[in-house]
């Protein structure tokens, strides 16, 4: 998964998408790509591959574009998501291979995101259609605010609004609302009765991110015979202190996740939230889950974890038949007659 510890936020107009990226970005010491982020794409772009962005960006009068049809904004709106995608997944790789999460407000497309996104890491925000085209103008960014002061500016402001709002229901439809509400990711509707505060806590719940200890199911294998043993002085020592703090604290709740975890995040195996071996513990951790009866994101208590894997793992000599290619198998099959 190239884009491990990247978290992705799409939805439509209104729903606290920049907001919460920002909270997440601020609160975890991630990277955050806010809106129109693609903007510091660092080359020029060229107008037949790029017509939507090179639009604005040659534009002369902007009273030009919010002139246009309601047909006419919705089509470039399409296209101009189109190419922010193709330049956000050129962006993309050199942030994460920074090794901080990565809070992405975005437009990338569903169908791309489920290529793309390591899974619980896309969450849709939605507000009702009618309240997305309805309160586009009250918020205070600059470019919004922007806008409107040009259709204030327009010879008939009214008319100049009522074709604005036009091409906003289009973009902001019930059709595309229903799109994304069915899409497959989680979702979250805005609620005004609900502050920001809780709209991350919210969040934070969704992309695994709460302060739970992440745990990768094979893990809970390698916990039990480990012997102080890793891949550099600073992943044992870190390693080290997971082990001892759940052994001390066994009722401490685990977030069981196939992806990078608390002891990967120090781990130099670990390059932008991607392990170097994903294939290969991917299919220790599917493995683990399946013998254990646990699946991708169940949060049991570390004692019911680690007594099940021992139970019906480890008792049951199932180890070697899970993680037998592994390089540190030797440690563990010392300890144990295995088949
Ligand atoms: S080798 Fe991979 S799975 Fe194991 S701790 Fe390192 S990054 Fe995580």
């Amino acid at each position: 998964m190239p884009f491990g510890n990247a978290y992705f936020i799409i939805g439509n107009a209104y729903a606290g998408k920049s907001t919460l990226a920002r909270l997440l970005a601020e609160k975890h010491g991630g990277i955050l790509c806010g809106e129109n982020w693609h903007d510091s794409y660092p080359e020029p772009l060229d107008a037949e591959a790029f017509p939507g962005l090179c639009y604005t960006r040659d534009l002369k009068d902007w009273h030009e574009f919010i002139r246009r049809t309601p047909e006419a904004y919705k089509a470039w709106v399409d296209e101009t998501a189109r190419e922010c995608e193709i330049l956000e997944l050129r962006m993309l790789p050199e942030l994460c291979a920074q090794g901080r999460p990565v809070f992405v407000d975005t437009n990338i497309s569903v169908e791309t995101l489920k290529t793309i996104a390591a899974p619980g890491h896309v969450l849709i925000m939605l507000a009702d259609p009618d309240v997305s085209v309805r309160r586009f103008f009250e918020r205070p960014d600059a470019e919004k605010q922007f806008l409107y002061r040009l259709l204030l500016e327009e010879p008939d402001p009214a008319a100049a609004m009522e074709n604005y709002r036009k091409g906003l229901m289009l973009i902001n439809s019930q059709e595309n609302f229903d799109r994304l509400l069915s899409a497959g990711f989680p979702v979250l509707l805005r609620d005004e009765t609900r502050t920001a505060e809780e709209t991350l806590a919210l969040a934070e719940r969704i992309f695994g991110l709460e302060d739970c200890i992440r745990l990768r199911p094979h893990h809970g294998m390698c916990f039990r015979f480990y012997e102080g043993k890793g891949y550099s002085a600073e992943f044992t020592d870190h390693m080290g202190g997971v082990i001892r703090a759940l052994s001390e604290r066994p009722d401490t709740q685990v977030r069981l996740t196939c992806s990078a975890d608390s002891v990967c995040e120090h781990c130099p195996n670990n390059v932008g939230g991607t392990c170097q071996s994903a294939d290969k513990v991917m299919r220790y951790d599917a493995a683990v889950l399946d013998a254990c009866g646990f699946k991708d994101g169940d949060e049991p208590a570390y004692a019911d974890f680690a007594a099940r894997v021992k139970e019906r793992i480890l008792d049951a000599g199932l180890r070697r038949g899970i993680c037998g290619d592994c390089e540190w198998d030797a440690i563990c099959a010392k300890h144990r007659r295995e088949p």
